[in-house]
């Protein structure tokens, strides 16, 4: 860690701490050549898998694309900015927690599709719609018949 101050790079941590739930640390730092005392916030760079498309090829995981793809199937539907953004990180934690270094983009999608079950059941259909590309009628029938039958498929607020 650079001195803000001086540039030098031997500064030292007199103190740190956790702030915001866990997921930052406040340090207290002071620089060895000039004395100056500063503070950094520092976020864990937590690697996300790499996304494995249909055809073979690798991205990087793209959270403001899988954030987009959820906003669309969330349009005009009565699902909090916050409910939202909640699912997102619930779906980072999760491919996270995987271990993996590669994940199918196929299983992110079935993420997202848990996800939008629990928060709301039209953007639900309509993301699995798309996703799964119903090959007819009758399958998008089947599939609705089916979810009708899940005690749990209801609008619920897990918070
Ligand atoms: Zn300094």
């Amino acid at each position: 860690m650079h001195c803000p101050f001086c540039g030098t790079h031997d500064t030292k941590v007199t103190d740190s701490r956790l702030v915001v739930e866990g997921d930052q640390v406040r340090r207290r730092r002071q620089c060895a050549a000039c004395g100056e005392r500063f503070t950094t916030y520092e976020t864990a760079e937590l690697v996300m898998p790499r996304v494995v498309k249909a055809d073979g090829s690798r991205e990087s995981f793209d959270e403001a694309k899988l954030r987009a793809g959820m906003l669309r199937a969330l349009e005009k539907r009565p699902v909090s900015a916050e409910s939202i953004e909640a699912a997102v990180e619930r779906i980072r934690q999760r491919l996270r927690a995987r271990g993996e270094r590669e994940i199918k983009a196929i299983e992110v999608g079935q993420e997202v599709m848990d996800a939008l079950k629990r928060l709301d059941q039209i953007a639900y259909i309509r993301f699995a719609s798309v996703y799964r590309r119903f090959q007819d009628i009758d399958e998008f029938r089947a599939e609705i018949d089916r979810l009708a039958q899940e005690p749990s498929f209801s609008p619920q607020d897990d918070h």
